[in-house]
């Protein structure tokens, strides 16, 4: 356990936050929360407690009736700004009334008309990775971990929806009160609210999901078998820890797949096609449950032991649902991915190590799938050392000794070591783990759907193109590796068929559509505009946005239309995405 976090200003040798009993107010009309927070710390604090913040208004902390000093830091741009209660005199507790601002960095307030129903406004919060100090002062790193309670006081009309469980709600003249209890401690960066015009509907005894009405009809079908999900992670990992596993349906500018909020994960409406085809999403989000959320990373530097080992357990999910074959040609198209980000980042860029060192980076800035997929194959090569068996009570131990920590990769390394040495003795640890790049020597991964992706292929440069039937017939993940597997240019010829076989043109799958953008953007292929305009509007995806909006503006025919679009579609998009695509754009000079 490392006693500073660069990404928090936490002293983490002060006394701790343990509980927080927090009462919000959400005014729609203002853009604001405000808040009255009584912390609880786990022991008597005397001298200085540092505390995060960003962009808050702090009116006053009191601990027994007494009035606390504190002082604000400068302002920084990744950190945010130091709280110091200057003594708490031996208290245990305090209480601090706080106002966020309209801008706070976690919050994406929406408009009536933004929203599916187009009736009521919608606010959300996205906490990871350093944004939950845009809400209140906290320890916002991950390796602090606190139980809470909330009131939320809301217009009346709307519902609140927590990671947390609902314990009471009660109507009032004008206003509605929902009460949420948290018991199982979590970080700062899982906290999560929503509130909007949200219906619910009970999908299995366990799970559920929440939806604006227009959508919870199709959202119920879409993931009516998450309860078998369930089961299945279960019998994988161990026990479910969190009681209830929830979905929350997000208007389409929340910007990523999906959040994994405990007992509550925030998931894109653009996973509702139809067809139940976005379960891999789904399998992620419940993996974290066990790897992520019950085992966290120290630091945004340890990210991979969260994101490698939730891909690798969604992987293991996917397998025992789908079978192997779908399993290996998820791999194949994420190993893909994973090598088009390294080479984003250039194969010697320390953002592609396993371990980062971002102090001074905001951790937002260089996201990418490294962590995801290095992290997965890292894992992978240690199960392939020992076999399925003997890794899988290695996970089980893993698991059952660190739940609710958080850990550096040189704890989990050291853990490697004791209760796996053959595994790390035959991997090249170093290499994967502290080296950019990618390892000589990759884990195996065989698919037969993917072999006949890449039979397609070789008949696409014998001027050959799958029918829209057997294009049709094609696993989803078959089309999105098709286009990736196609030259980085390819005729406008070739385009608008590929867009007429694929049936691109009318498709609801974000994910085949954002191949085809970027791919008919290389290619010249102005006819692509509309969808291009569409997919803008409507993706919030922040990873797509920014690789869209590079495929743009890096095209001599569209680098004119960018910036136009951008100016013209950015309200739509929440303000950690909008800030991150409007950097990118500057960069890239347009
Ligand atoms: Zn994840």
């Amino acid at each position: 356990m490392p006693s500073h976090d660069p990404h928090s200003h936490a002293d983490l040798t002060q006394a701790r936050i343990r509980h927080l009993d927090l009462h919000i107010e959400v005014d729609f009309a203002a853009n604001r929360l405000r808040i009255v927070a009584e912390y609880l710390l786990d022991r008597p604090a005397t001298g200085p407690l540092d505390l995060d913040s960003r962009d808050l208004d702090i009116a006053s902390i009191e601990a027994g009736g007494r009035r606390i000093e504190f002082e604000m830091g400068e302002p920084e741009v990744v950190l945010g700004q130091r709280v110091r209660l200057l003594d708490l005199g031996g208290a245990d507790r305090f209480t601090l009334s706080v106002t966020t601002s309209p801008h706070a960095s976690a919050l994406q307030w929406l408009e009536a008309h933004h929203t599916a129903s187009g009736r009521h406004p919608f606010v959300y919060s996205q906490c990871q990775p350093l944004h939950a100090r845009s809400l209140f002062p906290c320890q916002d790193t991950p390796s602090v971990r606190f139980t809470y309670a909330a009131r939320l006081t809301v217009p009346k009309g709307l519902t609140a929806a927590m990671a947390a469980a609902c314990t009471g709600r009660e109507a009032h003249r004008d206003l509605e009160v929902f009460r949420f209890e948290m018991p199982q401690a979590i970080p700062s960066y899982l906290f999560a609210l929503a509130v909007g015009d949200l219906a619910f509907r009970q999908l299995g005894p366990r799970t559920g999901v929440y939806a604006e009405p227009p959508l919870l009809e199709a959202a119920a079908w879409e993931f009516a078998e998450n309860e078998s999900r369930l089961a299945a992670a279960e019998a994988l990992f161990g026990p479910y820890a969190w009681d209830r596993y929830d979905l929350l349906v997000m208007p389409p500018s929340f910007p990523s797949n999906g959040m994994e909020n405990p007992r509550l994960t925030f998931v894109t409406p653009l996973a509702i096609l139809g067809d139940r085809s976005r379960m891999a999403l789904i399998a992620h989000e419940l993996a974290h449950a066990w790897t992520g959320n019950l085992v966290t990373n120290a630091t945004w530097d340890d990210f991979w032991l969260n994101e490698g080992w939730t891909t690798y357990a969604d992987h293991r999910i996917t397998e025992a649902l789908e079978g192997p074959e779908v399993a290996g040609l998820l791999q194949a198209v994420l190993l893909d991915v994973l090598r088009e980000d390294i080479r984003a980042f250039g194969p010697d860029s320390p953002h592609t190590c396993l371990k980062t060192s971002l102090a001074g980076i905001d951790p937002d800035a260089v996201f990418s799938r490294v962590p995801y997929m290095k992290g997965q194959l890292f894992l992978l090569s240690l199960e392939q050392a020992v076999g399925r068996l003997r890794f899988d009570a290695f996970l089980r131990e893993y698991i059952r000794r660190f739940r609710f920590q958080s850990l550096t990769t040189e704890d989990f390394l050291a853990f490697l070591e004791r209760e796996l040495p053959e595994a790390a003795q035959a991997v090249d640890v170093q290499a994967w783990v502290y080296r950019p790049g990618l390892p000589e020597r990759l884990p195996a991964m065989r698919s037969a759907l993917y072999d006949e992706v890449v039979r397609r292929r070789r008949d696409f440069e014998a001027g050959a193109l799958p029918s829209s039937a057997e294009a049709a017939a094609w696993h989803p993940y078959q089309r999105i590796l098709f286009l990736r597997l196609l030259p980085p240019t390819i005729s406008i010829d070739d385009c608008g068929r590929i867009e007429a076989s694929l049936g691109l043109r009318t498709t609801k799958r974000t994910l085949e559509l954002y191949e085809f953008l970027r791919l008919a953007t290389r290619s010249g292929y102005a006819q692509v505009w509309p969808m291009m305009e569409a997919f803008a509007e409507r993706v919030g995806n922040e990873y797509q946005l920014k690789r869209v909006f590079r495929s743009l503006a890096e095209a001599e025919w569209s680098r004119p239309l960018t910036r136009p679009l951008f100016e013209r579609v950015r309200h739509r998009h929440h303000p950690i995405t909008e800030g991150l695509v409007d950097q990118l754009l500057r960069e890239l000079g347009v």
